[in-house]
């Protein structure tokens, strides 16, 4: 698992790079890819496959050190501490692979037995996009959750896609990942596109949300994507409470112990 594959086909054609196991324990990636793998045949391209971090899928641990999912960022905005960490090594060694392509799809999941599928991409991606297997397209994970390798290829100028595929090991999330992986080798060129595009809403992040103090408790449990509305409170924070600024869809929110630590992400639908 620690080296990247290669596909080539027969046929010029551009250069992709296909990415799973980034989170360890997102094990439907892995799975899917490994189905797939044996008798993929690309007609076109070149395609790099990864597994993001062979250690931590071999230990099903979302990450050994650090998150991977940080690392493709600038040295300068890391501690010596982090750059002596097996992620910041391993992403030096995928970095190379990135920059040879012109988009990376990025498989992930999440741990909260969910269904909703989405993909995070910028508008630099929409064409490709349109085509994975969601209803969901969600931008502004940039801004506010910089460090993906898909984070890393729009720094580049190049086109980055995290396609999300439902819960991180279930039978349905294998099936998702699969089919996201044909999609995008298919909307790339790289394999002949049968595939008519989906009906996608846009969702924009706006606002991430940290714990100011070591007690940041959630009012209730939210749903990825549940509507919330003006002034609803969100979490105490302390004694402080945390309010919605405005109508608006919540998404990644949880308790947080530490202060600066993540705790909700805001959206709003685009038109
Ligand atoms: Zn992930």
């Amino acid at each position: 698992m620690e080296e990247v594959l290669e596909l080539v086909g027969k046929e010029d054609g551009p250069t992709s790079m296909v990415l799973v196991g980034v989170h360890g324990d997102e094990t439907c990636g892995v799975e899917a890819l490994k189905a797939l793998f044996p008798s993929l045949v690309i007609a076109r391209g070149r395609v790099f496959v990864g597994y993001g971090n062979p250690p931590a899928i071999s230990a099903r641990k979302r990450f050994l050190e650090r998150n991977l999912n940080r690392m493709f960022v600038s040295d300068d905005t890391l501690s010596p501490e982090d750059m002596e960490s097996y992620e910041y090594k391993r992403a030096q060694y995928l970095k190379p692979y990135l920059q040879k392509s012109g988009a990376v799809l990025d498989v992930h999941a999440n741990p909260w037995k969910e269904k909703q599928t989405f993909v995070i991409c910028e508008s630099n991606a929409t064409d490709i996009a349109n085509f994975l297997p969601t209803n969901l397209l969600v931008s502004g994970f940039d801004a506010v959750e910089p460090g993906g390798a898909d984070y890393y290829m729009n720094s580049i100028g190049k086109i980055g896609i995290c396609f999300e595929c439902g819960y991180l090991d279930d039978e349905y999330s294998r099936k998702t990942a699969g089919e996201a992986m044909m999609a995008f080798l298919k909307a790339r060129g790289h394999i002949e596109n049968d595939i008519v595009p989906e009906v996608q809403s846009r969702v924009h992040i706006f606002y991430k949300g940290h714990a100011k103090t070591n007690n940041f408790k959630l009012s209730r449990q939210f749903t990825n994507f549940e509507r919330i509305t003006k002034g609803e409170i969100i979490g105490m924070d302390g004694g402080e409470a945390v309010v919605a600024p405005k109508d608006c869809l919540i998404l990644f929110a949880r308790n947080g112990y530490i202060p600066g630590a993540d705790v909700f992400l805001l959206g709003e639908v685009l038109p």
